[in-house]
């Protein structure tokens, strides 16, 4: 399960763009973004029906 380097919570979504991608913390008080390499967001436990794609 992916938790976010900067508070810990477990809700995010992934985001992808054409030379960015990770996952972006959902928590209000936090709202980081984690960026990742292709395996490690391959990795993440998430459909791609959830994730927001700008590419
Ligand atoms: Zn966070």
């Amino acid at each position: 399960m992916w938790s976010c380097p900067y508070c810990g919570n477990h809700s995010g979504v992934k985001f992808r763009d054409r030379n960015l991608k990770g996952m972006l913390c959902m928590h209000p008080d936090c709202g980081r973004f984690e960026e990742m390499d292709d395996q490690t967001f391959g990795g993440v436990d998430q459909s791609e029906e959830e994730a927001w794609s700008f590419a």
